[in-house]
């Protein structure tokens, strides 16, 4: 029997398909990675692997990460910094989003380099084989073992405060320093940029907000001139450069806009001390699209305004243009990645008339609806081209109450077993994710051109137990018992 193709209803999951147009869309506007689409079982496919499918061979809950839409998004950054900035320029990942080995590797193929914001990213970055050299280590409270692997690896240091700075010339006193420095130079030095508080505002999550004077990161710029001054007299700090990062999930452009001239008057400021700054690192934040009434500017849009304010900024200062940083994470891989659950149980509350549909993971593997009150989207794996006719609560399975994956979800009549996917889940999801109730972590699949490649194994019962000690009096008291 020839089947005949049903006509998509205009409320059904096809309806977040990317619309191919001609100067490619750039991701982080889209809901679902690129290479979605819906296939003849009207199933969902991305990245060319049948979703239904891959819950089969790999269960659920499992993220899905597009190899196509990731690299797309890299190269969208990077062409448009070559198109839009006379001067040199490196885009860094700020693989807080999601830092693990594969996702490393991969945008670093692309030519990123990467930013870290622990010992434990900066140790993964390295394993995958990030270059030192664009490598950039940030935190408001780096520990001297932290300090001395960001250092001896050639990593550069983006220094948050007072106390840091002090931390550093000790370690440089006891003789810490990259092999390359030792080598190069008579006087071995450390390579740092100063993270200075901007004094922007913008409109975002408290929580993701960084840039206003009362925040726990930076210098503030009251104290600069006395931190350019202590770092002038230290010859074993090579300040290079300054950072500001002003939040994250931002859609306006002119809170960036504005950032250049303020770091454009520092690094005049700081020439008039001697430091040779060379680079100007604006921190990341553009938003992505989690649901159909987010509207973030494109990546090239947001790259446009933030190259002809440093462009304009020195101009109009009549200095040299800095080499132009810039920290995307969120914007890089938000939308490269869904999350596939399995439905469960459901219950229905008549008085209220509303139906709970609760699935196999949630805040441990999504913290941000319950940490940001973040909204995502999401669909029927299984069946695409229903039409979403039911408005339902989507629950995780902790014993939380709020442990609330969607609110209110527009879906089709969903049944247990049906493949819930949610959308946008990229970055802050497996990075974020915990064993709260001693869930297992997730497994990732990285999935290209039909292929899916395990990147993060499902964590087992075993993994759960690895660290945990039985003292030998529990022990005994139990065998008694
Ligand atoms: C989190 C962070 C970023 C990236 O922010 P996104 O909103 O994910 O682009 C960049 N720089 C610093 C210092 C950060 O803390």
């Amino acid at each position: 029997m020839v089947s005949t193709p049903i006509a998509t209803p205009k409320n059904s999951g096809a309806h977040y398909l990317v619309e191919p147009t001609a100067d490619g869309r750039s991701p982080n506007q889209s809901l679902l990675p690129l290479t979605a689409k819906v296939n003849e079982q009207n199933h969902l496919e991305i990245g060319g692997c049948d979703v239904p499918t891959l819950v089969e061979q790999f269960q659920s809950p499992l993220y899905i990460l597009d190899e196509a839409t990731l690299r797309a998004a890299c190269r969208q950054y990077r062409d448009a910094f070559q198109r839009h900035y006379p001067g040199e320029s490196l885009v860094i990942y700020a693989s807080k989003a999601w830092n693990c080995l594969a996702v490393c590797a991969l945008i670093a193929s692309e030519g990123l380099g990467i930013d870290v914001v622990s010992g434990g990213e900066l140790f993964t970055a390295l394993q995958a084989g990030v270059s030192p050299a664009q490598t950039y280590f940030h935190g408001n409270n780096k520990s001297a073992a932290e300090l001395e692997l960001a250092i001896t690896s050639g990593a550069t240091v983006v220094v948050d405060n007072w106390s840091e700075l002090h931390l550093l010339v000790d370690l440089a006193q006891a003789g810490i320093y990259s092999p390359d420095v030792i080598t190069a130079t008579e006087q071995p030095s450390i390579r740092i940029l100063l993270r200075l508080t901007p004094g922007i505002e913008c409109h975002t999550h408290d929580y993701i907000r960084t840039g206003s004077i009362d925040s726990k990161f930076g210098f503030d710029p009251e104290q600069l001139e006395s931190v350019f001054a202590f770092v002038r007299d230290h010859a074993v700090l090579n300040c290079v450069g300054l950072h500001a990062h002003i939040g994250s999930q931002i859609f306006e452009v002119q809170p960036h806009h504005d950032l250049a001239g303020v770091l454009v008057d520092w690094m005049v400021k700081a020439t008039e001390y001697g430091l040779p700054i060379q680079e100007i690192d604006v921190g990341g934040g553009l938003g992505i699209r989690y649901t159909e009434s987010d509207d973030p500017p494109s990546i090239e849009a947001w790259v446009q305004v933030v190259c002809e304010a440093m462009v304009n900024a020195c101009n109009e200062r009549g200095v040299a243009l800095p080499r132009l940083i810039s920290e995307p994470g969120r914007s890089l891989i938000g939308s490269a990645c869904v999350t596939a659950y399995t439905v469960g149980s459901d219950k229905t509350i008549p008085s209220l008339n509303k139906t709970y549909v609760t699935v196999d993971g949630g805040m441990s593997d999504n913290p941000r609806p319950i940490t940001y009150q973040s909204l995502y989207r999401a669909v029927v794996a299984n069946r695409m081209h229903e039409a979403m006719t039911e408005t339902v609560t989507v629950a995780g399975k902790h014993c939380e109450s709020g442990d609330i994956v969607i609110p209110s979800a527009q879906l089709p009549k969903t049944t247990s077993g049906d493949v819930l996917v949610v959308m946008a889940t990229g970055a802050y999801n497996y990075s974020m994710a915990s064993n709260y109730n001693r869930l297992p972590r997730p497994a990732a699949v990285l999935v290209h051109q039909g292929e899916a490649n395990i990147i993060l194994q499902r964590e087992t019962y075993d993994d759960l137990l690895r660290q945990d000690r039985l003292p030998h009096r529990l022990q005994s008291e139990q065998n008694n018992g």
